[in-house]
């Protein structure tokens, strides 16, 4: 077996000479952010690709999840998933709200709707779910909860670039949804994010509150942040569209390669896949039960040592973390399901440029760690 690590992402990127033509134009024109010609384009290819109506860029997604808050004025008590990357619940946290964990499907990774209305309080204002490795949620019943108790619908949609169900793209479900374009997802402008949403003047509110509140030159608004997208990272970002479909398209070849070959094994449990959904193939997680010998961590252990650096995501638990694992909502017993498949998961290497040789490879090892 070849030596080289392999990592469970590799960021892509397009030909170097090609964004040299990019910075030329930066350089001429001197605008170098502040909603210059690249940030305007950039917002008006992505609308045009993910079929949405609005967006705003973000420097990155974080900022769009805590602007995504102070858009909608939401406070009080927001329920959300333990299992997810930690910036989900610290985005609630940067806006003095508290987040309730509610546990999730073992199908999908994603809150379990029906946990949902157990945790509603007279302080709850919103709920804010995670389309989880891009798996889209239960978009029609959390909006049915969210509209019978007058609640607001945030969807940290970081993973869920390019993902469609049979009504078009997810990014369209609840008040708004975010997205980052974090080097290490899908689609990336090495650091980057959005907030989606559905009217134009929602998006002049987010386009105000991303730049300190400035409304105009003279009138500031609100305690806005600068969570503004540098021309440099949005030139790239429209280069970097010319390429998505290929990327997702050979994301789909290693996906579709790993399932042919592990849907069997014994102990190692896949996520199903949905019909009436266009997925991205952002993560392939496995999930190892007792029935696997040593158990995920021996796996993951294993894999290391010939080079294959998958991660535990989401392990540990958001909700098992020092700022959060004092709260009631946060307590195991509350959450089985998240617990279980947190000690299960170990997310594969997918990427564009992952060859055939080295999925069978990681496939081969995964089938004779079992003994
Ligand atoms: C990556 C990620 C974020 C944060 O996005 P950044 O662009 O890295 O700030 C938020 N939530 C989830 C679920 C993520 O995976």
């Amino acid at each position: 077996m070849s030596s080289d690590p392999i990592y469970v992402t590799r960021p892509s990127l397009p030909p170097l000479a090609e964004f040299i033509s990019y910075l030329e134009r930066i350089w001429e024109n001197r605008i170098l952010t502040n909603n210059g010609p690249f940030h305007q384009k950039f917002e008006s290819a992505l609308c045009e690709y993910l079929g949405v109506e609005h967006l705003s860029l973000f420097a990155n997604g974080t900022l769009a999840l805590v602007t995504a808050l102070q858009t909608l004025r939401i406070t009080g008590e927001v329920i959300t998933t333990p299992y997810s990357f930690v910036a989900t619940a610290h985005s609630l946290l940067w806006n003095g709200i508290k987040p309730v964990f509610v546990d999730i499907d073992p199908g999908t990774c994603n809150i379990n709707p029906n946990a949902i209305e157990a945790a509603i309080t007279p302080e709850t204002t919103a709920i804010m779910p995670v389309h989880c490795y891009g798996n889209p949620c239960a978009v029609d019943r959390i909006q049915r909860i969210a509209d019978t108790y007058g609640l607001k619908v945030i969807y940290d949609a970081a993973h869920a670039f390019g993902v469609r169900d049979d009504g078009g793209s997810v990014l369209r479900h609840g008040d708004l949804s975010v997205i980052s374009f974090h080097a290490t997802k899908v689609f990336n402008t090495f650091e980057g994010g959005a907030i989606v949403c559905s009217d134009a003047k929602t998006k002049q509110r987010i386009d105000y509150l991303k730049n300190f509140g400035f409304a105009d030159e003279v009138t500031v608004m609100a305690p806005g942040i600068n969570g503004k997208m540098s021309e440099v990272n949005a030139a790239f970002g429209l280069l970097q569209l010319d390429y998505i479909d290929m990327v997702l398209e050979r994301r789909r070849v290693v996906e579709s390669a790993y399932r042919d070959r592990l849907s069997g094994i014994k102990g190692i449990r896949l996520l199903p896949q949905r019909e009436d959904v266009v997925g991205n193939s952002s993560y392939f997680p496995v999930f190892v039960t007792s029935d696997y010998r040593g158990g995920r961590d021996a796996l993951y252990e294993r894999l290391k040592a010939y080079g294959v650096h998958g991660r535990r995501y989401f392990y540990p638990l958001i909700s098992s973390m020092p700022m959060y694992r004092s709260m009631p909502s946060a307590q195991p017993g509350r959450l089985p399901i998240a617990e279980m498949l947190s000690a299960q998961v170990l997310c594969l290497p997918i990427y564009p440029d992952l060859e055939g040789a080295r999925v069978a490879e990681v496939c081969e090892i995964i089938e004779k760690s079992h003994g």
